[in-house]
């Protein structure tokens, strides 16, 4: 049976955390003297010389209407990449504990252990983009603390099946983290409604993509109360800027248009396929469920040269496992898409 107390590390199960000057009086007065903020304000015309709010109450009460799930189940971090560095400063002892990862898949999971000195298993997936369910299990040992399942998958675009999750769920010992930083451009749902049945499962969103809102930096992780309490406890105090809040709140209100650019996206990319399958030097192109496409071409370095070339930048992944001679595409504008072709049809003749 899965206990989280089991995992933590003991360090971080003690931690009394930093109490901040709001946490210390968070009700309404006149004259707030105890922050060392600066009263006169900054030289802006706009007003940010109060620390945010530490907990984004605001923010995740509209997030948790969206996604339907309690605010204690919400953890707010400077993009998905702060969530998944606080997971393994939760979870992993550094030069004793380990991970699994799926490559080739997202590499700040890789990275991000490094950086804390966690060991990584890589269990590669099978030819088909699918996991590989028995090496996995076969790999966790003792000491693996987490196991991240990208779906759809980045850099081969693909959802992850939903049994092979679940079935995943209840058998390893640690976290199944599930990044679905591309959900909104999958067929497939979100695991979201898992999160009621297990207690050892962590989701990652973001507004980096869909929401079209990288450059803010917001990232989403869900989970049980617990593991939100540890992940709310180890976040630095004021890890989103009043900035960002106050832009997600305003792009919360505006969901129509997010979900409109969805549905265009989706179209750009199945119509983006066909057009890439009707090239010469395209080998393949796989399904995808994301906003980008992984193409297999005869010459990946020579294509992706000569794409910069003509000014456009694609992504060459013809380095990792699996992914011989594999350019990544982001799906753009329809312009840009017809742009990116008609080089590709001049590059092949
Ligand atoms: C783009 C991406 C993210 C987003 O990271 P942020 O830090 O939120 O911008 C997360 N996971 C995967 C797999 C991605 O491709």
């Amino acid at each position: 049976m899965f206990e989280l107390d089991k995992i933590v590390r003991a360090n971080i199960g003690r931690l009394r955390p930093y109490s901040s000057a709001r946490d210390e009086f968070s009700g309404t007065a006149s004259i707030y003297l105890d922050a060392n903020e600066n009263p006169y304000g900054s030289p802006l015309s706009q007003d940010f010389h109060r620390y945010p709010d530490p907990h984004q109450l605001a923010l995740k009460k509209k997030i948790s209407a969206i996604k339907g799930l309690p605010e204690q189940n919400i953890f707010l971090g400077n993009g998905s990449d702060e969530a998944i560095d606080i997971l393994y400063r939760i979870f992993c002892a550094p030069g004793v504990d380990n991970v699994i990862i799926c490559p080739p898949t997202y590499g700040m999971y890789e990275v991000s252990a490094n950086i804390n000195d966690i060991a990584v298993k890589n269990i590669s997936l099978l030819p088909s983009f699918d996991l590989d369910v028995d090496q996995i299990l076969t790999a966790q040992d003792g000491r693996t603390k987490l196991l991240f399942i990208c779906s759809p998958n980045n850099p081969t675009g693909n959802s992850i099946h939903k049994e092979d999750i679940e079935f995943l769920i209840k058998k390893f010992n640690g976290i199944v983290v599930i990044d679905e930083a591309y959900i909104n451009y999958s067929h497939q749902h979100s695991c979201i409604p898992l999160l009621t049945e297990y207690p050892n499962v962590v989701i990652l969103q973001t507004f980096s993509k869909a929401w079209g809102l990288a450059g803010i930096r917001l990232g989403m992780a869900f989970a049980s109360a617990d593991i939100i309490y540890l992940m709310n406890k180890v976040k630095p105090p004021y890890n989103i800027s009043e900035n960002t809040q106050q832009l997600a709140l305003q792009s919360l209100d505006n969901i129509e248009i997010v979900n409109k650019r969805i549905r265009e996206t989706v179209q750009q990319r199945n119509k983006l396929a066909l057009d890439l399958e009707t090239l010469s030097i395209v080998q393949k192109v796989y399904p995808s469920d994301a906003n980008f496409l992984l193409v297999r071409v005869l010459d990946a370095p020579a294509t992706y040269a000569y794409l910069v070339s003509q000014g456009i930048i694609v992504r060459d992944r013809s380095r990792l496992q699996l992914c011989e001679n594999c350019l990544r595409i982001t799906v753009g504008t329809s312009k840009e898409n017809e742009d990116l072709i008609y080089h590709l049809k001049t590059y092949s003749a």
